[in-house]
């Protein structure tokens, strides 16, 4: 038998390779955005067609390329932005892997147009299975418009893995929007289908963020501003009264990159400490300057998690600076402004960046990561440092099926064993109720009393309530007195847009006006008068911070939201009538002892082992 061990053909290692930089339409939004700052461009438009699964079109005004620049632009590792390994530590523009383009061309038919202003003619190239097709000469504009048309066009199966267009549009307004928003001296423009989305004209950070977030963030914003020797930090916090219950509009922008850190998200949450109520969320959006050599970039695929030379004095900064911004607006005490005394009197705050740490970067993992052979590839977000124990303790835990992993998992597979026996299996006769600490029900029976807790037990109740509703049969609606507007940014109106029709099963009827606006005509059952505009605020939120689970379908996500958005929250008091009430509905529930998320909803206690607990 011959060697079964072979290497893969260039087609197929770029397809690979491709999937890193390039998972969905928004990816490649997000990368050949980037390409047109890096050009210098003043001007840069932005046109879908088919949420980018049919047409994406990055048109810039910026510096151009050469013809030979242009044919080679496409290869793997081709790149203008970096010559030797010490730029590696200087890193002032967005890409500098040289990978985009050549994924790109792996994935799409591309077709780019460019000129420089030096040049009297441009240049016209085709590229199709990472090969230039055709290249010829042609009048164009100074500037570079690249076209990609038919993504995964030869890669079926990623191209059946993209989700419907109103949510890849989504993903691409997200990475628009974060490229928009850390750029406002450009001028921006986003078009789907023909129809202009955004409209983004050069200006302050301040006009931009208005721009995208909407008008009425103008009189919610305090400004940040702090300048030392180390960092500049600027941008807009949200007054605290302005919190959300769900994670709002957060954003970090470091040197101009957006980039996402549960840590740094930590240290905004411990200045508004006291000042917001604890299960809700400021917005902000902020912008870190600090030298680049004191930024790892290259720890992440998509470069959106970086890590900090120092995170400790960064993560210090941030609190101190959102502190004073607070402070000088009197929103809080100004004593509450000090920067730890450890912190300011490091070396790294008080002096320059030194030939000595230069030469300790030079032995880091990044040096290392960057002299391997197709250093690319090797790249790993395992190379995440503690930013990721970060993370994982700050993002909320997911699915049913996560408790199950780990200890959490094998108490919870015991509290099952333990009940399916003794299963209850039609509705108990409930002697009396009594809550206790607003959040438990005790309902005494003829052989013991169950503990029922009163929101995990109400979010089962109106999870199958809503189930059931957008799986077949309609829910009620009453209607609202007067239509209620709503005003919602752009991206959110299309995410409303694709929540629609199974909004409609559970209950809600929306329209839109004559000028596209929508109004809340009617509103499940369940919603309190006055509180119905707030509710589908609320609910977008919660969908669009949901954990990006595959697991779950949008239906089932959206059940699962208004389930828990809806339900009786612990510390609630309830009446006897209103408890019992509860525990009736539960026990018609299919599966009455479990929440959507997997905790139980009760626990039973039964005389003979009320008795056991005594050792009787
Ligand atoms: P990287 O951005 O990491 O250098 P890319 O594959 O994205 O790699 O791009 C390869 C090269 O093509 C860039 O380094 C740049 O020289 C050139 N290029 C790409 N897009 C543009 C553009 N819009 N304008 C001018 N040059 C561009
Ligand atoms: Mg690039």
């Amino acid at each position: 038998m011959s060697n079964t061990i072979h290497l893969l053909p260039d087609h197929i290692a770029n397809q690979i390779a491709a999937g890193e930089v390039i998972q969905r339409p928004a990816s490649a939004v997000k990368e050949l955005l980037e390409n047109a700052v890096d050009a210098g461009a003043t001007q840069i438009q932005l046109l879908v067609n088919d949420a980018g699964k049919a047409l994406i079109q990055v048109i810039d005004n910026g510096k151009g390329m050469s013809p030979e620049d242009a044919s080679i632009a496409f290869e793997r590792h081709a790149t203008s932005k970096i010559r030797q390994i010490e730029d590696l530590f200087r890193i002032s523009t967005m890409g500098f892997r040289g990978e985009a383009l050549a994924s790109v061309a792996a994935v799409s038919q591309v077709e780019l147009k460019t000129r420089r202003a030096e040049d009297e003619l441009g240049c016209w190239v085709e590229v199709e299975n990472s090969k230039v097709i055709r290249q010829e000469a042609c009048t164009a504009a100074v500037g570079t418009s690249i076209s990609m048309k038919n993504l995964f066009f030869n890669v079926p199966a990623r191209r059946n893995f993209l989700k419907s267009n109103a949510a890849e549009m989504r993903h691409i307004m997200d990475e628009f929007i974060r490229v928009a928003m850390a750029n406002p001296a450009i001028f921006f423009s986003l078009k789907s289908n023909g129809q202009e989305v955004y409209h983004l004209e050069a200006g302050s950070r301040k006009q931009r963020i208005v721009q995208i977030l909407g008008n009425s963030y103008n009189a919610k914003l305090v400004t940040v501003s702090e300048e030392t020797d180390y960092m500049n930090i600027s941008g807009f916090i949200g007054k605290p009264d302005t919190a959300r219950k769900t994670r709002g509009d957060q954003y970090f922008f470091v040197n101009n990159r957006f980039i996402k850190s549960a840590y740094l998200n930590h240290a905004v949450n411990a200045a508004f400490e006291g000042l917001i109520a604890k299960d809700s969320f400021p917005s902000y959006v902020l912008y870190i300057d600090l030298d680049p050599g004191q930024v790892d970039i290259n720890v992440h695929p998509t470069k959106q998690e970086i890590k900090f030379e120092d995170e400790k004095i960064v993560y210090a900064f941030v609190q101190a600076a959102i502190k004073h911004a607070l402070a000088q607006f009197s929103i809080a005490p100004s004593l509450d402004f000090s920067l730890n005394a450890d912190i300011q009197g490091l070396d790294a705050v008080s002096k320059p960046f030194t030939s000595n740490q230069k030469d300790a970067a030079v032995s880091s993992s990044l040096y290392k990561a960057f002299t391997q052979k197709h250093q690319a590839h090797l790249i790993e977000p395992s190379a995440k440092s503690e930013l990721k124990s970060w993370k994982s303790f700050f993002e909320p835990s997911g699915s049913a099926s996560d408790l199950l992993g780990g200890d959490a998992g094998k108490e919870k597979q015991i509290f099952e064993e333990s009940f399916t026996g003794n299963r209850l299996l039609n509705v108990p006769v409930v002697q009396q109720y009594l809550q206790v600490q607003q959040t438990y029900i005790i309902a005494t029976t003829e052989k013991g009393f169950l503990l029922v807790h009163q929101q995990l037990a109400h979010e089962r109740i109106l999870y199958e309530k809503y189930s059931q509703a957008v799986h077949n049969k309609q829910a009620p609606t009453q209607k609202s007195l007067f239509p209620i507007p709503l005003e919602l940014t752009v991206s959110d109106k299309v995410l409303l847009d694709e929540l629609l029709p199974d909004l409609q099963l559970i209950g809600y009827q929306i329209e839109k006006d004559e000028q596209q606006e929508y109004l809340i005509q009617g509103t499940p059952a369940d919603i309190t008068t006055g509180n119905e505009k707030h509710a589908i605020e609320m609910l977008i939120e919660q969908f669009k911070h949901f954990s990006s689970d595959v697991k779950f379908s949008q239906r089932e996500k959206l059940v699962r939201c208004m389930a828990k958005q809806q339900s009786i929250k612990s510390g609630t008091g309830m009446d006897e009538r209103e408890m019992a009430k509860l525990v009736n509905d539960l026990f018609v529930c299919n599966t009455p002892n479990i929440s959507p998320s997997g905790s139980p909803t009760f626990i039973e206690y039964k005389g003979n082992y009320l008795e056991q607990l005594f050792n009787k």
